[in-house]
């Protein structure tokens, strides 16, 4: 009657993309097709690929897109599905569709960049390299996005209607909650996109979007993320560390470089370094934000203050706009970021993408990954394959612009910062749950991080836990 089929974040993290396909009135009038999601595959080459393959059905046959929240691995994908000839609405909420905003059009972009530049230097096997999609295409399908308050039911077709239920993992995100009817029975399937922390107040202090994702579900079935499955965040408190490192790094000389995701990794980080600096425990060294995005998105998150945590609504209170406070130093021209390059003296530089896989953040790597002084700070997950996870695990060397740069600056990595419940933070979560769904299938992790979550689960609540495959289709029970 009804069935999901794993279109992507199966077996990785990235890409997600899950299908409904639900027979309506016993086949009556038809299918009825929603997407949950529809991410950009990232990392290695042999998940990039996948972004080129086509859907296994027409992408005009989709109904409608369920977007649980702007990061590119769930939206990224988007504009490509409008290319294919979707044309339905695209529902997400207030925040998300801002985000989205900035980021579908960035991405864009980056692609045109990456095409030109493999033009430019010949190395690709295709000939000519094209982009994904083109900045105009990304800004053409923003026009496809529709509001979906959060807790208000959509109806989406006569026997489909979704809700979105608070996710707590950036701003704007959500869970997706899908009730399918058909013939006075009714099936409830709940998709976590990325589960935010538990304990917020506890686990991740600094962070910009304040509730825990929403309690005591109810779920026929479930399908849920498995980013940290087999990790544990440490649960102390970053700012010491954060501000040990700063200090050391300028005591030497040198300048501390932070791939960071320009949305919400971005916003945490200045935010924590404001507090660190303000109170005198790291020197009041030059800030500088390299990232036209993140000032977009400062903007964005001014807007719906209501989302965030009591102490970055405090500081704001206090500074003011992060886009205003002294010393700080929002890039937003081209020529702008290339100054910081002739900055010599310490300085802390902020910049996307947050895996180092494009952008900005390049250029800075370039520069001063060969300098011992420098110290480069990773706050976030980088994927494997990505030049973040390379540059991470302590590699000599790493390719950047085509060539290969010397790496022997200071390698440092902070793990609280992630916007990623951890299995203890899942289990509590999932403990609130009223009633066991009939399974649980786990997506959006590692295949050894969705498998040791399987076992935690199985072990631990007794439920009826799988790992989904890359285009598996399931019935719905
Ligand atoms: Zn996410």
């Amino acid at each position: 009657m009804a069935y999901i089929q794993f279109l992507g974040a199966a077996g990785t993290v990235t890409g997600s993309k899950h299908l409904i396909n639900a027979s309506l009135d016993g086949g009556r009038t038809g299918a009825v097709q929603v997407l949950v999601d529809c991410g950009l595959f990232q990392g290695q080459k042999e998940w990039r690929e996948r972004n080129w393959r086509e859907l296994p059905f027409p992408a005009r046959e989709i109904d409608a897109v369920i977007l649980t929240h702007a990061h590119l691995d769930h939206c990224g994908w988007i504009p490509r599905l409008v290319k294919e000839g979707f044309g339905g609405p695209i529902f997400a909420t207030a925040p998300t569709i801002d985000l989205c905003g900035i980021i579908l059009p960035d991405s864009g972009h980056l692609q045109e960049e990456d095409a030109a530049f493999y033009n430019k230097i010949k190395k690709s096997k295709h000939d000519p390299a094209l982009p994904l999609y083109t900045l105009e295409e990304a800004e053409a399908c923003l026009r496809f996005f529709r509001v979906a308050p959060v807790g208000q039911t959509i109806q989406v077709s006569p026997g489909l209607s979704f809700r979105f239920l608070n996710a707590a993992h950036i701003l704007g995100s959500c869970m997706a909650e899908v009730t399918l009817q058909s013939e006075g029975q009714s099936r409830r399937l709940l998709f976590t996109g990325d589960i935010g922390r538990v304990r917020n107040q506890e686990t991740a202090p600094g962070k910009v979007v304040h509730s825990a994702p929403a309690e005591g579900e109810l779920a026929d079935l479930l399908v849920m993320e498995s980013t940290y499955g087999n990790r544990l965040h440490p649960h102390t408190d970053p700012r010491p560390e954060l501000a040990a490192v700063v200090r050391r790094t300028v005591e030497r000389g040198g300048s501390i470089v932070v791939p960071a995701f320009a949305v919400e990794r971005t916003q945490k980080f200045v935010f924590m370094v404001k507090e660190l600096m303000e109170s005198a425990q790291i020197p009041p060294v030059p800030v500088f934000c390299d990232s036209p995005m993140a000032i977009k998105a400062v903007e964005i998150y001014l807007k719906y203050e209501a989302e965030y945590a009591e102490d970055a609504r405090a500081l704001i209170r206090k500074y003011g706009s992060p886009l205003e406070w002294p010393g700080f130093t929002f890039a937003s021209t081209a020529d702008e970021s290339k100054k910081i390059n002739e900055v010599h003296y310490p300085s802390i530089i902020i910049s996307s993408s947050g895996m180092a896989t494009g952008g900005r953040i390049l250029h800075h790597l370039a520069q001063r990954l060969s300098d011992p002084k420098n110290t480069v700070l990773f706050i976030g997950f980088q994927a494997p394959g990505t030049r973040g996870a390379i540059i991470k695990s302590g590699a000599r060397e790493v390719k950047i612009f085509g060539d290969m740069v010397p790496i022997r600056t200071q390698i440092a990595v902070l793990e609280q910062f992630s916007d990623h419940a951890d299995p203890p933070e899942l289990l509590e979560w999932l403990r609130t749950f009223p009633k066991t769904p009939s399974v649980t299938y786990l997506v959006h992790g590692e295949p050894a991080a969705a498998w040791q979550l399987r076992e935690t689960m199985t072990k631990e609540l007794g439920w009826n836990v799988q790992v989904a495959d890359w285009m598996e289709r399931i019935n719905v029970p």
